[in-house]
């Protein structure tokens, strides 16, 4: 490891003026080997984990608020997020394995936008907002493309605000070695409205499949999908799978998610 300065934040505030030219530190999963890697070599680490404003998860009723710094293991073991809305507590408690779940936070997840990553296809399903440190993005506005996000230099994600949604589910299937999702799909259903949100599949990163949300929209079933299909066009395809093989799983996984909704 090259030599780099740390600092312990103490608050949203402190973070955001100190941080610079450099970055911050959440969970440090994918920024600490990105920068053994020397893929990335800032020489400023502003640390989040000190921040309590960064902590904590509450429900108002109608929407769920998980603080940036909640890690994927207290998303899952939530009782906020169990009642509220249980396939989130789910999708957590599926991501990786002990160590990840108990180090990656929601905040990291969210703005390194990994195209395999899980919660990002919540966050388009649900309809959530990311509050940072100076304004409100929608989900729809946020991923912009692999690893690419609406966040400015400097900007912090300090929150995820969900809305409550009648149906809620991911179906993931796992590529065996990283953990992370060969393809995910998460179905969420709010009064006439559906919104079906693929990780894992799309050469952009997530992205809608609006023909599966018009099939549901009408019959919200996992029948309603029988006989669609997800175009492989625009799909990854690598040594575990190929574009065809991810448009099968993505009707495979819509259904199972939309039957477990
Ligand atoms: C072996 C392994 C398996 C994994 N499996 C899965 C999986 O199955 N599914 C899945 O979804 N993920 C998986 N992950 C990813 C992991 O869960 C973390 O979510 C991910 O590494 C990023 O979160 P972090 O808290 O570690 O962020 P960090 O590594 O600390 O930061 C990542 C990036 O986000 C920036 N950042 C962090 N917090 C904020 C913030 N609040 N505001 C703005 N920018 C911020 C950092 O500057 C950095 O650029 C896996 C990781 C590993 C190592």
């Amino acid at each position: 490891m090259y030599s780099f300065t740390h600092h312990a934040a103490s608050s949203v505030a402190d973070a955001v003026k100190s941080v610079g030219e450099g970055k911050y530190l959440a969970g440090g999963h994918t920024l600490i080997p990105t920068m053994k890697q020397r893929l990335a070599q800032p020489g400023h680490l502003v640390d989040l984990n000190k921040v309590a404003e960064l902590k904590g998860i509450s429900d108002n009723g109608s929407v769920l608020t998980i603080k940036a710094m909640s890690r994927h293991a207290e998303v899952a073991s939530s009782d906020v997020v169990k009642k509220a809305i249980p396939g989130l507590a789910a999708l957590a408690g599926g991501i990786g394995d002990p160590q990840v779940r108990h180090r990656g936070t929601i905040g990291g997840s969210v703005a390194n936008n990994d195209p395999v990553a899980d919660y990002p296809a919540a966050c388009l399903a649900l309809g959530a907002t990311i509050v940072t440190d100076r304004r409100r993005i929608k989900a729809d506005d946020f991923f912009q493309g692999l690893f690419t996000t609406a966040l400015e230099d400097n900007e912090l994600i300090t929150a995820f605000e969900f809305p409550h949604a009648d149906k809620f589910a991911y179906a993931k299937f796992r590529n065996p070695a990283s953990l992370y999702a060969l393809v995910g799909v998460a179905v969420a259903k709010r009064g006439s409205d559906v919104r079906v949100a693929v990780t894992g599949a799309g050469s952009d990163g997530v992205f809608r499949w609006t023909d599966a949300e018009a099939k549901l929209a009408s019959n919200f079933s996992a029948s309603a999908l029988d006989g669609l299909k997800a175009s492989a066009s625009g799909l990854n395809g690598d040594i575990h799978g190929s574009a065809e093989y991810r448009a099968h799983l993505i009707g495979v996984m819509a259904k199972r998610a939309a039957a477990a909704a």
